[in-house]
């Protein structure tokens, strides 16, 4: 198993055989790719009370960036291996819920594109601008879908891709006491980042003092963690992110409400990788993915444990939620 034999859609296909006892399988949306059609499917487990605290996992929403799927997919399968067996993830799971789309993008994915297949950044395509300039293409740009971080024509319809993403989080996040998401990306940095809101813009968001709280349980917990933990616009603004949308939309419709979402992003800093194989940066895949099959398998024991933490912590708001805000 490695990044070189790809076939993800067939991958999350044996997975939901095996695993939909214990979860909710939907088709969601299809994608058009050429000749072909490929299903963007939504995994559930956990009551069907949508009040419940929710932990969001996602991946594959760039479709080079093919080991944040892996690792999704790996994550589900291990949940449903230890629901056999392990009473408290039992438990977890009748008090809470896991919702996955572990392949966003997957007409991108099974062309080893970034975007989708019409040429459009999922994660640029979102109805909303940057406050501040963010850098020339990389941060979003409307020239064509020639060019990487295409965000499509302005006012069209958001994408399939980015529609199925938002359409899951409104119905089955939104109405959670307590949410968190985890999306994951690679390909960017030298380290492991986890990002939380804005890409928009450097000011801090709203719920700032939320993530301070988890960051220090997360440092408390596990103090030998890797991650750089840091608002997304402090490596690099950008425009039309699905997530800083999704975290609007949900604070403009919540103003009655005790709820709280917080969407967070796992970016794995592939140059590591890199450094230590040059010969991958020549490969499509290289500099997006481990190749090695040690580094493959370091990667899915490195982050494993923090998408637990995730699904953990989302439960327990009592202790980041921050009761009072102006
Ligand atoms: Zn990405």
């Amino acid at each position: 198993m490695g990044i070189r034999e790809f076939v993800e859609v067939e991958q999350l296909d044996k997975l939901v055989q095996k695993i939909s006892r214990v979860c909710r399988v939907e088709t969601i949306s299809e994608v058009a790719c050429g000749d072909r059609t490929y299903p963007i499917t939504k995994l559930v487990f956990g009551p069907d009370d949508k009040t419940l605290p929710t932990f969001g996992l996602f991946g594959g929403v760039h479709g080079l960036e093919k080991v944040g799927t892996h690792l999704a997919l790996h994550y589900l399968e291990c949940i449903a291996a230890q629901l056999e067996w392990d009473e408290e993830l039992n438990k977890r799971l009748e008090r809470c819920r896991l919702v996955s789309i572990p392949i966003v993008n997957p007409g991108g994915m099974s062309r080893n594109w970034r975007s989708n297949p019409r040429g459009i950044d999922i994660m640029r395509n979102a109805p909303i601008e940057a406050t501040e300039p963010p850098p020339m293409l990389l941060g979003g740009h409307r020239i064509g879908p020639f060019l990487p971080w295409y965000r499509g024509k302005r006012g069209a319809p958001m994408e399939v891709e980015s529609q199925a993403l938002v359409d899951t989080v409104r119905e089955e996040i939104f109405p959670a006491r307590s949410s968190l998401c985890l999306d994951l990306h690679s390909g960017f940095g030298s380290m492991d980042r986890l990002w939380y809101p804005y890409a928009k813009s450097r000011h801090s968001f709203p719920r700032y003092d939320e993530t301070k709280r988890i960051e220090r349980i997360l440092n408390n917990s596990y103090p030998f963690h890797v991650y750089k933990v840091e608002p997304q616009s402090n490596s690099y603004t950008t425009h039309g992110d699905v997530w800083d949308y999704l975290f609007d939309d949900f604070e403009a419709q919540n103003t009655q409400s005790d709820n709280i979402f917080i969407p967070w992003t796992l970016e794995m800093g592939s140059w590591i990788w890199v450094r230590k194989n040059p010969l991958q940066m020549f490969s499509l895949l290289g500099p997006f993915n481990p190749i090695k099959p040690h580094r493959y398998r370091r990667i899915m024991r490195r982050h494993y444990w923090l998408i637990d933490f995730f699904f953990k912590i989302a439960a327990k708001a009592p202790h980041w939620k921050v009761e009072a805000r102006s």
